[in-house]
């Protein structure tokens, strides 16, 4: 089987250990099963991505020695600077492909206008802190007029939705009873994430998604998004650990915080922060220099 896979940052700043962890498991286990890596670059929120961060985190991939197969890092360079080749994906570029999307659902009667602000959904959803907002639907049966908001929201109906994910075994989740529906476009305008990264994934050709197990609650909600896209090709999950000591001790600031740049002028080299992001997330029993042609061998 031939896995593609994808990495995925998004620019709104330096690249640190946990995208290391991430850059890790992407390549190594594509790597370990005949995978390839499709780079895409996630600017859907203009307001926060900066040229200047996707060139550091460019530099960095390159540092680091990660080669992504579809997408290589200096097609993005190139494309900036007017000579387009190699097809680098930037979510940027996708405004119509979004909106394509959001009109093939909308003509199914499956969206609606949201006229809510953040504080709104507070007041009508409730949650403690940390625990995600559920919207309550207020809007649903509203009708409100397509000039009211830019805001768009996927009805998510009950039901579970199933899935094995490589890693941590069969799941099960609600996205009615978790998130309500999901909101696609903001008030500004703005992609969410949620949206961007499905329609993506398809467009991509994606048939394994590997990240951060931060991230599982909001597989379900993709898969039904997916679904609903018409996504017919299967697609498989693998939710890596974050970055903590493998006795379950939390981090140094340091560690934590300090990006690969930083690391990088304070003189570290690649395989140490390679080595040490290995370790941190389980894959090593002890920090070493690790070598990118040895990340196949941590997956196998
Ligand atoms: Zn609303």
């Amino acid at each position: 089987m031939l896995w593609r896979t994808r990495f995925a940052p998004a620019p709104t700043g330096y690249l640190h250990l946990g995208h290391v962890v991430n850059a890790i498991h992407v390549w190594g286990i594509a790597r370990a099963f005949g995978g390839e890596v499709l780079l895409r670059i996630e600017d859907h929120d203009r307001t926060r991505c900066r040229d200047d961060y996707e060139d550091a985190l460019l530099d960095d991939l390159d540092w680091l020695g990660f080669v992504p197969d579809v997408g290589r890092t200096d097609s993005f360079r190139a494309s900036r600077h007017g000579h387009p080749h190699g097809h680098p994906q930037r979510q940027s570029d996708n405004e119509a492909r979004y909106a394509a999307a959001l009109a093939s659902l909308g003509a199914r009667d499956l969206t609606y206008v949201c006229t809510c602000t953040r504080r709104d959904i507070a007041r009508q959803a409730p949650h403690a802190p940390g625990e995600e907002p559920r919207y309550p639907g207020t809007c649903r049966e509203a009708r409100h007029a397509e000039t009211e908001s830019l805001a768009r929201r996927v009805c998510m109906d009950d039901g579970m939705e199933l899935f094995d994910d490589r890693r941590l075994g069969p799941m099960r989740q609600s996205p009615a009873d978790q998130c309500g529906d999901v909101l696609v476009r903001d008030r500004h305008g703005q992609w969410t994430y949620q949206f961007a990264v499905v329609v993506d994934d398809i467009a991509h050709d994606i048939d394994v998604v590997i990240r951060g197990e931060d991230l599982l609650a909001s597989t379900g909600r993709q898969l039904r998004l997916a679904a609903m896209l018409g996504r017919e090709r299967p697609l498989h999950w693998w939710h890596h650990p974050l970055l903590v000591h493998p006795d379950g001790s939390k981090l140094s600031k340091a560690n934590r915080d300090t990006s690969i740049r930083e690391r990088r002028a304070a003189g570290v080299c690649a395989a140490a922060l390679l080595g040490e992001a290995a370790f941190l997330s389980g894959l090593l029993p002890a920090a070493r220099d690790l070598s990118i042609d040895e990340l196949p061998a941590l997956f196998r």
